[in-house]
Parts: structure tokens; C-alpha cells; sequence
């Protein structure tokens, strides 16, 4: 019943029994039984139809929020969303790595409480990089964030501020916010690509999620595109993520102008070197700068081939592309598509629509949220008696 009403809005009394198959006394007494508790409440009469005009519930989002934290290697960003999924507000911080990082993450969490004074937390999901134990919330192993090995993330955030805490790869976050708020709304089958200074993979198949047998599904970056490669930090050679993530865009022009050759990213930076990041390359590939130009056309070609494995692979019906790479629009795009066409099979590729996503930066922590809401719709395991059509004694 509440998911019927999570999914259509307000809704009578007669429309939920109609879509459950339950008894209408049933239907009546829970519904009212959810009014007590807080869950939905009474919204003004919908439309008549002839008799007495019906009752209409919807969820109340008054129930309290729930909140999602994206971990990110440079911002840590919080949002806050009711029951309803809406958008509340947000906090973003620059991310403290090492040791600190969960403290970081706690006070991003305290000052968007504060600032939007909320009372009651429904409970925190929070979405970062690296080998996770979801189940356990620990962090197992995040070379990116300063050498993290079995951190107690869940442990530690769920003592602090006492709701249940949620862990998920970032990716895979990102997947189950465009499922909830963004592009795949109506897609129960479709793949999300996290380009940034990482790059991840989230992978939902029927409208679940696909962890794999012990949570490495999707490490997309980790797929070796040129074995003579540089060191990931992962350990092995050549990774796609050690060759074309925004981190290794923002490295390869660094080290490029560091060895003289000439750009205008160093004007654009005022000789700052390390301020150059993948932004800057992409700018000035936009404007014409052969350095940059040639460092895009190389990471396109490689990120091609990841998506072509991908496409091969999968032979996905929707593709969302997210993260801050993405968001350079056509002058990376515009070359990954081109090689696209030599590197994936022409039937699949020729099925699948790649699509940017609408929900910027912000997508991640939304993700996160959902892992809280998805724990408050799922079913609670309510077991109906044999032999009946569904009716509850
Ligand atoms: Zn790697």
C-alpha cells in the first residue's frame, strides 16, 4: 500500500484495494493505522464521482528525513530529503582525507542538521569510493582516501547520531539516484558510468541493484586498457581509470607543462601547475589548445573502450553518463562517441541511448538517500495466508 501511494501520489481508498487485491475493510485499517503512525496522512477530497467524495492518502512529510552523504575525493556533500523524496536542502565540504574522514563526514552531517533544523532522521546512507562491505558498513579498503583498511564507517555515524547507516559504492549511489529521481525513472535495466576523478560503474538489472559475488561488480576503472600503462592505485598497470579519469586528465597536462611544452593552460592557471584540473584541460581543448586537445583525444579513445566493453557486455538499453567529466559536455564527447563506433559492436551499440545526467553534482548524495528510503518501502516481510486471494485474518 504505501508503495502504491509512494508511486502514484494521492490515492483513495478504492484505488489502493483496485492495485493491491486486498479486502477494503484491510485497506481502510491499515491506511488509518499508517495516518497513527505518521507514515501518510489525509489529504483534501479528491474528485467525485458521483457519491460522496473520496478520501485521498499520501505520505506525510512530516515523518522525518532522510539523509544521503557522497563522499567525494575532494567535496563531501550532503542532502536532505522527506519521505516523499523532496530535495529539503543541502551542505557541501571539502573532504578531509586519512584519518579525519569520518569526522569530516560527521560535521558535513551536523551543520546541514543544523541548518535546516531537522529533528527527526529517518537514518544516513552514505555513498563513497572504494571496497566496501555494505552489509557490515565498512569500509574494507580505499587507497584514494589516505590508505583506509576495515574502517567501521557505518559504526561509527550510526553511534553518533543513533538512526541506521547505510553504506554503497558511489557508483552504484549514483544508479539508485537516477532510478529514484533522474533519468531512469521508468528503466528498471540500465547502466550508470561515473567519469570523474574516478571512474565507477553502477549496474541495475530488473530494478536491483547487481553488487556481484563479493561487491567488485562495476569496477570499470580498474579494467587494464593499456597494460604498459602507469601504476593505478590499485596496484596493477594501466588501468582505464589511471589513463583517462579526471585525475590522469588533470596529471598528463601537469606533467606535460612541467616538461615545457608550450599551452595556454599554464596562463590559465598563472603557473599554479597543480591548480590544472580536468576543467582546465577541457577548457582549453574547447578553445583550441593543441596540449589539451591531444590529451582529451587520447582519454576519449581509452574511455571508448571502456564503454564499448561495457556495451559489448551488457547490451544495455540506457547508459547514463555522471560525474564532473561528463559534465564537459561535447569536447569529450563528441571524441568518445567518434571512437565508440570502432570500438563497440554495431548492434549493440546501434540499440543503446547514452544520456547525460540532469542531476550535476548533487547526484550522489541523492543516491545515498535512497538507501534509507528504499529500507522504509521495501517489503517488511507481512505474510499473507494460503489458499486466500490475499486477504489478511
Ligand atoms: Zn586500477
Amino acid at each position: 500500500m504505501l508503495n502504491f501511494i509512494r508511486r502514484m501520489g494521492p490515492s483513495s481508498v478504492p484505488q489502493v484495494t483496485a492495485a493491491t487485491g486486498l479486502d477494503r475493510k484491510v485497506v481502510t485499517s491499515v491506511l488509518r493505522q499508517l495516518d497513527r503512525e505518521g507514515l501518510v496522512r489525509q489529504k483534501e477530497l479528491g474528485a467525485s464521482t458521483g457519491g460522496r467524495r473520496p478520501r485521498l492518502f499520501e505520505l506525510d512529510p512530516q515523518f522525518g528525513i532522510a539523509v544521503g552523504v557522497d563522499i567525494g575525493l575532494t567535496h563531501t556533500r550532503a542532502v536532505a530529503v522527506n519521505i516523499k523524496g523532496e530535495l529539503i536542502g543541502g551542505q557541501t565540504t571539502e573532504t578531509v582525507t586519512g584519518e579525519r574522514l569520518i569526522e569530516g563526514a560527521i560535521e558535513t552531517i551536523e551543520m546541514l542538521l543544523t541548518k535546516l533544523r531537522i529533528t527527526r532522521m529517518l537514518g544516513i546512507g552514505v555513498a563513497m569510493a572504494g571496497l566496501l562491505d555494505p552489509e557490515r558498513t565498512l569500509v574494507i579498503f580505499s587507497p584514494k582516501f589516505g590508505n583506509l583498511k576495515n574502517l567501521p564507517l557505518g559504526k561509527i555515524i550510526g553511534e553518533r547520531f543513533g538512526v541506521p547507516v547505510y553504506l554503497e559504492d558511489n557508483a552504484r549511489a549514483m544508479a539508485l539516484g537516477e532510478k529514484e529521481f533522474g533519468l531512469a525513472r521508468e528503466t528498471d535495466n540500465f547502466l550508470c558510468v561515473n567519469l570523474a576523478t574516478g571512474i565507477g560503474l553502477g549496474i541495475v538489472i530488473n530494478g536491483q541493484l547487481y553488487r556481484g559475488a563479493s561487491n567488485c561488480a562495476g569496477e570499470l576503472g580498474h579494467i587494464v586498457v593499456e597494460p604498459a600503462g602507469p601504476r593505478c592505485v590499485c596496484g596493477n598497470y594501466g588501468c582505464l581509470e589511471v589513463m583517462a579519469s579526471g585525475l590522469a586528465i588533470a596529471r598528463q597536462a601537469q606533467d606535460a607543462l612541467q616538461q615545457g611544452v608550450a599551452s595556454s593552460m599554464r596562463e590559465m592557471v598563472k603557473g599554479r601547475l597543480e591548480n590544472i584540473t580536468a576543467k582546465t584541460v577541457c577548457q582549453a581543448a574547447k578553445a583550441g589548445d593543441k596540449l589539451a586537445f591531444t590529451i582529451i583525444e587520447k582519454a576519449a579513445d581509452y574511455l571508448a573502450v571502456g564503454l564499448a566493453a561495457v556495451i559489448n557486455l551488457f547490451n544495455p538499453e540506457v547508459i547514463i553518463l555522471a560525474g564532473g567529466l561528463s559534465l564537459a559536455g561535447d569536447v569529450i564527447w563528441e571524441p568518445i562517441n567518434r571512437r565508440l563506433k570502432v570500438h563497440a559492436l554495431e548492434m549493440p551499440l546501434s540499440k543503446v541511448t547514452i544520456v547525460f545526467s540532469e542531476l550535476g553534482e548533487l547526484l550522489g548524495a541523492l543516491g545515498a538517500t535512497t538507501l534509507v528510503l528504499n529500507r522504509i518501502f521495501e517489503p517488511t516481510g507481512l505474510v499473507l495466508p494460503k489458499g486466500e486471494k490475499g486477504e489478511i485474518v
